[in-house]
């Protein structure tokens, strides 16, 4: 079975969608793993998108990822990183399909209510980086 890492962003948990976005993830048959409620310091959130470092809105990306508190989850099913990325949408809410977390819940290209893994590999890690083995049910 396939692990993803989400977020809940700081956006969305602000906003108040993260109980209506935790029903859509297990309505989408997904089993949560692990989650928890954090804020991150300024240097985890750079740590977290340190493949971004060099991109012009690293600034941007990594002090709102720390501004308040997120969530963020490992989530488990058959496929689950395409079938999460699916259900999350478009990065820019602008071009996110109908019915898509990011449609519904995201304000901005930058505040978009929701991360996803790019590959399953990256599904382990990212999980690692929020988890120890010993909080990944
Ligand atoms: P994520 O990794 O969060 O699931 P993604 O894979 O859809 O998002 P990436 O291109 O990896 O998108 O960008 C990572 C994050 O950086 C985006 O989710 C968004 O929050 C932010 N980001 C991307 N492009 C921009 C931009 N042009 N301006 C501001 N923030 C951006």
């Amino acid at each position: 079975m396939e692990r993803t890492l989400a977020i809940i962003k700081p956006d969305a948990v602000q906003n108040g969608h993260a109980g209506k976005i935790l029903d859509r993830i297990l309505a989408e048959g997904f089993a949560v793993r692990a989650m928890k409620l954090v804020t991150l310091t300024q240097a985890q959130a750079e740590g977290f998108y340190a493949v971004h470092a060099e991109r012009p809105f690293f600034g941007e990306l990594t002090e709102f990822m720390a501004s308040g508190p997120c969530v963020p989850l490992v989530l488990e099913r058959e496929d689950a990183v395409s079938t999460w990325r699916e259900v999350i949408g478009a990065t820019n809410p602008a071009d996110a399909a109908e019915g898509t977390i990011r449609k519904q819940f995201a304000t901005s290209v930058g505040e978009n209510a929701v991360h996803g893994s790019d590959s399953a590999e990256n599904g382990v890690k990212e999980g690692r980086y929020f988890f120890p083995e010993s909080e990944i049910v």
